[in-house]
């Protein structure tokens, strides 16, 4: 499969980001619609969190469905700036 690059979104508009913001020397990236920015290095940071935590959620769920007796406390949600999209 070529496109298995994951989208970066910003986490409060589920948008994709607008990269290519040179600044000081450094790729930033923004939100077209919000208007929040970031170092590149943050955002891929941010985003790459965002994305373990999903997949940790996922594998949970899995491990509930098959009826293995793991009960999984869902805390409140943690806020991410960036995430990874599907
Ligand atoms: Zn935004």
């Amino acid at each position: 499969m070529s496109g298995d690059t994951k989208p970066v979104l910003c986490g409060e508009c589920q948008i994709p980001l607008e990269s290519g913001v040179k600044r000081d020397g450094e790729m930033w990236g923004v939100c077209s619609r919000c208007g929040q920015t970031d170092r590149m290095n943050e955002i891929m940071r941010e985003a790459a969190k965002h994305f373990a935590h999903k997949s940790i959620g996922d594998m949970f769920k899995g491990l509930g469905r098959s009826g293995s007796g793991i009960t999984v406390k869902r805390g409140p949600q943690p806020h991410f700036r960036w995430i990874t999209g599907e």
